[in-house]
């Protein structure tokens, strides 16, 4: 690993100084980094992927551990811990699938200690990007290609890609989000904060160099999921090589709002299969004022992929996202509210 600076900052202000003349966002080439829990830029700088010149420690920032619930919604800080988040007891019960995508996601010393604002920034694990050895990355270096167009691709994205790029998201919490409509708080350098949404936070693969929506110095504070009657019935499939310590190669989050057996109102958010966490539109729309059956879920399925693409080895990946889709709608119709 090649040496940096460390500095610990102790609020909001102090964080944001730190980073200011550093141009810190969360891409590999950036001088100066936000870090949390560390649970993936520590990997990436060992393997020399990021090679940031400062590390600015801000697990010490205050106001940003809370977790609130509130006849409004919920409230997550940025520096919530996954696993402290994914056994909370509301939350698993009035937000069951923000509760499943944590705790389903990685093992349980890395949720002991990952902060809910690095997980959804976490970077892609296309191999061809962590390895740099290899020359042909257009997220690691602008223009000079993708090596997973013609190579190794079997976990590659079928929704949201260019022939820039065909990188997955891999993450979970972040469909959680998607689905339930949630709103990301930040703080800026240049002075005062901004809520974004969710779905607006990461970018598309058009250039795939930037991968949110942040500016640099940018910092998240929390997120907003709003109260919704979808909240409680909602669930959470991740289907994966195995059952647990792996990332998804499929993986639905939904929640819906039933009336009598019929749609009110649908939430899908997609993941693994997608350049970055997808919300399923189409599928929605197919799927508010029908009787949720296996057919209309199918139909719904085959909405929300009929945009996919294929490169070789991930030929398989639009069924097995249809049927994860499939799988999750089913599973939430039938929880007991
Ligand atoms: Fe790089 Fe994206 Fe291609 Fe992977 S898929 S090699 S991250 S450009």
């Amino acid at each position: 690993m090649r040496p940096f600076i460390y500095e610990r900052a102790a609020d909001d202000r102090a964080a944001l100084l730190a980073a200011a003349s550093k141009d810190t966002m969360p891409s590999n080439a950036a001088p100066a980094q936000f870090i949390a829990g560390g649970t993936q830029l520590l990997d990436l700088m060992k393997l020399d992927t990021m090679q940031p010149a400062t590390l600015v420690d801000i697990n010490g920032l205050p106001g940003h551990s809370a977790i609130t619930l509130s006849p409004k919604g919920l409230q997550l800080g940025a520096l919530v811990k996954m696993s402290d988040a994914a056994a909370h007891p509301e939350i698993k019960r009035d937000y069951p699938v923000i509760a499943q995508t944590l705790a389903m996601a990685a093992s349980a010393q890395i949720r002991n200690m990952a902060s809910l604002a690095g997980n959804v920034l976490q970077r892609t694990r296309c191999q061809y990007f962590r390895d740099p050895s290899w020359a042909a990355c257009n997220k690691r270096d602008p223009g000079t290609g993708c090596a997973a167009l013609e190579g190794v691709n079997r976990k590659h994205a079928v929704l949201g890609i260019s022939d820039k790029c065909i990188a997955s998201y891999s993450g979970d919490f972040a469909q959680a989000m998607v689905a339930l409509g949630a709103q990301v708080q930040t703080v800026r350098a240049t002075g005062g904060g901004r809520t974004i949404p969710f779905e607006q936070l990461h970018t598309g693969s058009g250039d795939p160099h930037r991968e949110t929506v942040l500016a640099p110095g940018e910092l998240i504070t929390g997120f907003t999921v709003p109260a919704g009657p979808w909240t409680r019935r909602s669930a959470y499939v991740k289907v994966r090589d195995r059952e647990s310590y792996a990332y998804g190669l499929a993986t639905a989050a939904v929640a819906l709002h039933l009336d009598d057996g019929v749609v009110r109102e649908a939430r899908i958010g997609l993941g693994a299969v997608s350049y970055k966490p997808w919300r399923a539109k189409e599928a929605e729309d197919a799927l508010r004022g029908k009787r949720l059956d296996e057919a209309t879920a199918t139909a719904a399925a085959q909405a929300a992929f009929n945009g996919a693409r294929t490169h070789g080895e991930n030929a398989y990946l639009p069924d097995l996202g249809r049927r994860t889709l499939v799988r999750a709608l089913m599973q939430a119709q039938a929880m007991e509210i």
